[in-house]
Parts: C-alpha cells; sequence; structure tokens
C-alpha cells in the first residue's frame, strides 16, 4: 500500500453501536436510567455535533483498550462518536516514549532519556502538524475533541485555532520523581495551554502538569462484557492459558500456584522488580510461578529493551530461572488475544501490578473483576481501586520488593483470605469501576463542554 498523502484521513477505528441495555443484567435498570438520562442531556446540548478520539494507537496499552470498550456504548445511545489514532513515526515514537518515562518520573536507560526534551521539539511538532492537517480533513469546525495522552498534545492548538471544543484526557499518574518529571511537563505546557479543558483520571493526577483551566475527573472503567473480561468456561480457559504457557516456556504441572503481572514491556511496570520481589521474597515452598505477561515484543524496540532486561534480571537467578516465565502474547488478532489475557487472569491464583506511576492501571480491576485477589503499588490511580485489606493489598511504597514478597506468600498461605479480597474486590469494581460508570462520566462532562 502507498504511503497516505499529507491530507489523507488518519487511520480510524470503526466502532459498532453497542447498546447499553446489554449491561443491564450486571449493573442493573437503575443504574442504567441515570446514564440514559445523561446521555440525553448530552446529546440535546450537543445538537448533532460530533464528538472525535484521537490516541496514540488501536490496540495497545489502557487507553486503546477504554476506548475501544467505552465509545461503542456512546455510539450505542445516539452520540455520533469517532475514534482516530496519529501515525507517529519511528522517531516520534522514540522521543514520545522517553517523554512518557520523564512524565511518570521514571528513570530510564542513557540512550532512551530525554533529560531536555527541547531535542524532541521538531520530531514531535512535525508529527504533530501533519496530524492536526489529515484530521481537520474531515472533522467539522464545531466538533468536540478529545485528545488522549502526551502523544496527542501537540494538536491542541491547531483543533483549538480551526474552531473546535478541545478537551485533553491524561492516563498519566503522578510522577515517582517529580523533579524528573519537570523538563517533560514543561515541554508539553505550551499545547496544553490551548485547551479548553482537561480530564484526568482522579483528583491530584495533574499537578505536575497544565495550567489553570477546568479539570474534570473522569474515573477510567472496564467492560464486564469485551473479550478481556466476559466470563469463560473454565475448561476452555484452562486449556488457551496451558496452550500459551506450553509454547513460551514448556508446560506446569496442573495445579501450579500462579503469580501474574499482566502488562506492556515498560519500565514504568517495573518488571524486573516483580522478578527479583518474587525470586528473593516468596518462599519457594509455595511452588509457586511467576508469569510476566505481555504483548508480543518483536517490532517494538523500546518493549524489546525492557523484555531484554527481564530475560537478563531472571538470569541473575539460575536456580529460580525455572519458576519464572516471561510470555508474549501475539496482538495480530486482538479478540483472541483479549481472550487469552482473560483466561490468564482468571487462572491466576495471585496478580500483582507492581507500577511505578498508574493513571489508571485497567489491570487492578480487570482481576478483581475475576475476583482474583491483587497486590499492587500504591501509586496513582490504583489507590482508588484497592481498599488496602479489604479488597487487595497495596505495598508501602512503589519499591517495596519485601513487602510485595511477603504479601504475595500471605495469599499463597491464606486461599480463604486470598478469596475474601478477590470477593471484595470485584464487588468494589462492580459498584464504581465498570463501563457504565465510565459513559456516566463521560457523557457528563461532554454536556458540561458542549
Ligand atoms: N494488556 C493486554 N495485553 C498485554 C498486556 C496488557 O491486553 O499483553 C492490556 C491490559 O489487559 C489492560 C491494558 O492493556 O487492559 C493495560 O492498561 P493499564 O491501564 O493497566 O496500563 P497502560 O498500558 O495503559 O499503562
Amino acid at each position: 500500500m502507498p504511503p497516505p498523502g499529507p491530507t489523507a484521513p488518519l487511520p480510524e477505528v470503526l466502532l459498532p453501536a453497542t447498546p447499553l441495555s446489554r449491561l443491564e443484567h450486571l449493573v442493573g435498570a437503575r443504574r442504567l436510567a441515570q446514564v440514559r438520562d445523561a446521555l440525553r442531556a448530552a446529546r440535546t446540548r450537543l445538537a448533532g455535533r460530533e464528538v472525535w478520539h484521537v490516541s496514540d494507537n488501536p490496540t495497545r496499552g489502557g487507553v486503546a483498550e477504554l476506548l475501544r470498550t467505552t465509545l461503542p456504548h456512546l455510539r450505542g445511545e445516539g452520540i455520533d462518536t469517532r475514534w482516530v489514532t496519529i501515525e507517529g513515526s519511528r522517531e516520534f515514537r522514540a522521543f514520545t516514549k522517553a517523554l512518557y518515562y520523564r512524565l511518570c518520573g521514571v528513570a530510564a536507560r542513557d540512550h532512551e532519556d530525554v533529560p531536555d526534551p527541547e531535542s524532541g521539539r521538531d520530531v514531535y511538532e512535525q508529527v504533530s502538524r501533519a496530524a492536526a492537517r489529515r484530521l481537520l480533513g474531515v472533522v467539522r469546525r464545531s466538533s468536540v475533541v478529545v485528545l488522549h495522552d502526551h502523544q496527542t498534545a501537540g494538536l491542541i492548538p491547531y483543533l483549538r485555532e480551526a474552531g473546535c471544543v478541545v478537551l485533553w484526557q491524561c492516563h498519566i499518574g503522578t510522577p515517582l520523581d517529580a523533579e524528573r518529571a519537570g523538563p517533560a511537563w514543561d515541554f508539553l505546557r505550551r499545547y496544553l495551554s490551548a485547551a479548553h479543558g482537561f480530564i484526568a483520571s482522579y483528583d491530584g493526577a495533574l499537578s505536575a502538569g497544565p495550567p489553570d483551566v477546568p479539570i474534570r475527573i473522569l474515573t477510567p472503567s472496564i467492560n464486564p462484557l469485551a473479550p478481556k473480561n466476559l466470563l469463560l468456561r473454565p475448561a476452555a480457559e484452562a486449556s488457551r492459558l496451558m496452550a500459551r504457557i506450553d509454547r513460551d516456556t514448556g508446560s506446569l504441572p496442573v495445579g501450579t500456584p500462579l503469580v501474574t503481572q499482566v502488562s506492556r514491556w515498560d519500565r514504568v511496570k517495573d518488571i524486573p522488580g516483580v522478578i527479583e520481589a518474587f525470586t528473593d521474597h516468596v518462599d519457594p515452598g509455595f511452588g509457586a510461578h511467576l508469569l510476566l505477561v505481555g504483548p508480543r515484543a518483536a517490532g517494538d524496540p523500546q518493549a524489546e529493551r525492557v523484555l531484554a532486561e527481564c530475560r537478563e534480571a531472571r538470569e541473575r537467578r539460575p536456580n529460580q530461572r525455572d519458576r519464572v516465565h516471561l510470555v508474549q502474547i501475539p496482538t495480530d488478532q486482538p479478540t483472541e488475544h483479549a481472550l487469552t489475557i482473560n483466561a490468564i487472569q482468571r487462572c491466576s491464583t495471585v496478580v500483582i501490578q507492581k507500577s511505578l506511576a498508574e493513571g489508571f492501571g485497567l489491570t487492578v480491576s480487570e482481576a478483581a473483576w475475576k475476583g482474583r485477589p491483587v497486590v499492587a503499588s500504591p501509586v496513582g490511580g490504583i489507590r482508588q481501586q484497592i481498599e488496602h485489606g479489604r479488597s487487595g493489598l497495596l505495598l508501602a511504597h512503589a519499591r517495596d520488593l519485601s513487602g510485595l514478597g511477603a504479601a504475595v506468600g500471605r495469599l499463597l498461605a491464606d486461599p480463604t483470605y486470598a478469596r475474601e479480597l478477590g470477593e471484595n474486590g470485584r464487588r468494589h469494581v462492580r459498584g464504581r469501576f465498570l463501563t457504565d460508570s465510565g459513559v456516566l462520566g463521560l457523557a457528563r462532562i461532554l454536556s458540561d463542554v458542549a
């Protein structure tokens, strides 16, 4: 296929229109009635205007998951919702990844760090300009445009200038090290200051960020009917999981306790830290194995580097090597991929999310919805999802390796307690983090800004 011309539209993710009624048996008619009221108000105020979402990519990570599982319900209830993704160059992707590590206040290796983000300004602006031109070829001037995360912030001034209502939605959490993050937030500020408003996952998430304009809170949510979360038949889930593990790591005896972290191969997820905590602080007597699950890394140089470092971390512990598995799940068939992740989460004895910073951390709610006990860092949006000791366990701090080992050991030793945390976690997610809550929040914001 020839490369797109400069004014070809940006690639669009085609969204089905899914009625909210599909969720009724899970969340009840009363909750849905409230969402429908909010959507009706938003529809009236939008008066036919389209709502565009712009993100970095259609498949990888939490933003893609969130948009893919929420937006169809807005379409299903008559809000004209569209989603396009920007196609950055390799250089743009390398720069925005380095910027992301900085925004999160997380250290990167020398060659992938940007101590002075100004060095990437030209590349960033070139891609932003081209993407804005392509977007403005199809977006009506009165539309509402929601731009997601740092990769799309450069489009804000162009869209505002064109007459759109522009919101920037930030899925990045409070930085681990504010000083390290400072230059990256300074870099973005120039673009952010042109937005009409901001959306963040939790109160305080944007303290490092933008200027003094309204910040609306929109708590992310998971869709219980999506392939990632729907109920699987036990036999199907077990065989799916075993097939994957067999291919990647050799088979495990049936009944092996599995301790799992599902995440992109990314430094912010501190996968080497999980390996260290598990091998140094979880008693091998439990017979548990550690699964570190992520998307296939080939073709993504940044992910490949992190994966290589995870392999090194595992090789440094040769006597523990056999109980640590790095599992890459193919991404070429998104539904199959999501079902496989679903199966792995359901088959896990304990689920970990040891992020160093996190806007929300969908994997926490995904696991809790499946009744799994979760142990996680007390950072960003994870804090909303886990009430420590009731619906999961929070570490004392993001680098608490011995605490992670102790928490995992406690849950392996006490299945009754683990089950109780899982059941409470599922209830907590049902109350606050299912799709209808996300649609309700977005409908209110749209009403407000329209
Ligand atoms: N995910 C996935 N496959 C993987 C790793 C992660 O589908 O191999 C999904 C995961 O289930 C979740 C999302 O990617 O839905 C990650 O979202 P989260 O908010 O946890 O983190 P982010 O990637 O946005 O930093």
